[in-house]
This record gives structure tokens, C-alpha cells and sequence, in this order.
């Protein structure tokens, strides 16, 4: 296992929002107990190990969380990078047999034993609201996905999906194959491959054995449906209520925080996607 100091300097380089947040509560008592692990593409996360569960927070790698029916076909319903964190449910004890936890993106995580995060959870506010407004926003996320596979084109999905996963990965460059996204999308691949056509003819992305490539982020929130930005607006909203409550804690309450807190919210960025 790493040392406290090196598990907080791969920490600081990698960089979960979630899971930085949590460190600023608690440092060393959380970070002497995370392990560093490689998830490849593909993997099925299994939380559970040798009876032990655990919560991951990835810090480069992107995950998907697919509803999977009695025939084997499946639809995402959430995605988790950089900013979350995956296992939260076992924070309440429970959890969902037909949900499973696929490694979309290649990367690095923090892995931490659940029981352990339950216990500083139920004990302290610098662990429980972050994770609660965490919790929020998946609740967003995950209702949105079902309005969005009902009622926009995949093409508009697409985009939706390029974006979110840009985002989490901090990056404009994309390892995703138009099958997996088909999978996750949980529509034909010719779907993919038409859409995924169009938008390279426009000049939005470039896609070449497996790699997409942003290329007029713009462009491609133009033909985004609303729901890139509707779940946006609510990591938006609950991090700028975070920052907020530590401005509070440190500074006499303002006369009128919970205004100047929203509206910043709708000026912020999730990510820092590179070019
Ligand atoms: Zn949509």
C-alpha cells in the first residue's frame, strides 16, 4: 500500500473533485486507507471482493452505470469520472443486482473500503453533505437519461454522451468505439455509425479505430438535446453551493448567499476539457 504522502501527491496529480473534497474534511483518517488501482476498458467492476466492498473515485477512467434487463440488452443510465465517485449505494447498505458498473474508458481510481466511509459518513457533515449533493446530482442524471432515450434522436444522444464523457475525462479526445456506444446508448450501431457520420462530414468530430475527437465543441453542444446542459446545471449548482458553505464557514454569512451562489452556478464549467 502507498504512504499517506504519496497516495495524496498521485492524489493531487490525478485529481477527483469528490474525493478532494473529502480529503480537505478528513485527510490523512480517509487517505491512509485508499488504495490506487488500474481499471481497464471493458472490466465489470465488482464492488464487492473477498467480502470486502468498496467505493471507487475514478481518477481517469470512466464508468458506466448500465440498467441490464432479462435478455442481456442494457441502457446507461449513468456515467461517473473525475468529479463522483461509484459504490454510493452502499453507503444505505443496498444494492441494485440489475445495475452493472462497466470500465468504459481506461484509467486510474482510489479505491475505499465502504464500511469505512459509512462510519465517517454517518459521523461528520464534512463527509455526508458532499456525498449527499453528489447523490443529488446522480438522482439528475439519471432521470434525464430517461427522458433522453425516449424522446430525443440518437444523433442529439450522441452528442449528449460525447460531451458528458469529455467532460469527466477532462480531455477532447475520446477512446470509445461506436459499438460500445451503441451498447450504452442502447440503440443499433448503424444508428451510431450514421450520426457519428454526419457529425464528422460537419466538421464536429474525427473518429479513427476506437479514438474520437472533439473538434468544434461548439458545434457539438448546438446539436446537443437540453439535457447535457440540465444535468450540467446540477453539478453546477450543488458545487457552487459547495464552495459557498466553506466561503461561510470562513467569513460572516453574507445578507444574500443563496442568490449569489445560483448564479454562479450558471456560469461555471464541469470540466476543463483540453483541445
Ligand atoms: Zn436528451
Amino acid at each position: 500500500m502507498q504512504t499517506t504522502h504519496a497516495i495524496i501527491k498521485t492524489h493531487t496529480a490525478h485529481h477527483n473533485e469528490l474525493l478532494a473534497l473529502l480529503l480537505a474534511g478528513l485527510g490523512d483518517r480517509i487517505a491512509v486507507h485508499l488504495t490506487r488501482v488500474d481499471l481497464p476498458a471493458g472490466a465489470v467492476l465488482e464492488q464487492t471482493q473477498r467480502g470486502e466492498t468498496y467505493t471507487y473515485f475514478p481518477n481517469n477512467a470512466l464508468i458506466s452505470l448500465l440498467c441490464v434487463i432479462e435478455n442481456g440488452k442494457a441502457a446507461e443510465i449513468g456515467m461517473v469520472g473525475s468529479e463522483g465517485m461509484v459504490g454510493i449505494e452502499g453507503l444505505t447498505g443496498g444494492r441494485n443486482p440489475y445495475v452493472q458498473v462497466k470500465v468504459q474508458c481506461a484509467g486510474t481510481a482510489f479505491r475505499l473500503p465502504t464500511g469505512l466511509l459509512r462510519d465517517e459518513f454517518n459521523r461528520h457533515d464534512d463527509v455526508r453533505w458532499p456525498i449527499l449533493r453528489y447523490m443529488q446530482s446522480m438522482i439528475a442524471q439519471i432521470g434525464q437519461a430517461v427522458i433522453c432515450a425516449r424522446h430525443h434522436s440518437i444523433e442529439q444522444q450522441l452528442c449528449r454522451k460525447l460531451l458528458m464523457s469529455s467532460d469527466r475525462l477532462r480531455s477532447n479526445t475520446l477512446t470509445l468505439t461506436q459499438g460500445t456506444i451503441a451498447e450504452v446508448l442502447g440503440v443499433r450501431r448503424e444508428g451510431v455509425t450514421a450520426a457519428a457520420g454526419a457529425l464528422k462530414h460537419r466538421g464536429v468530430i474525427e473518429y479513427r479505430r476506437g479514438h474520437i475527437r472533439i473538434l468544434d465543441r461548439a458545434g457539438l453542444e448546438a446539436r446537443s438535446c437540453e439535457c447535457y446542459e440540465v444535468i450540467n446545471s446540477q453539478c453546477h449548482l450543488l458545487r457552487s453551493r459547495e464552495s459557498c458553505a466553506a466561503t461561510r464557514d470562513r467569513r460572516p454569512p453574507p445578507r444574500v448567499e443563496q442568490r449569489s451562489c445560483s448564479a454562479a452556478g450558471r456560469h461555471t464549467t464541469l470540466g476543463n476539457a483540453a483541445a
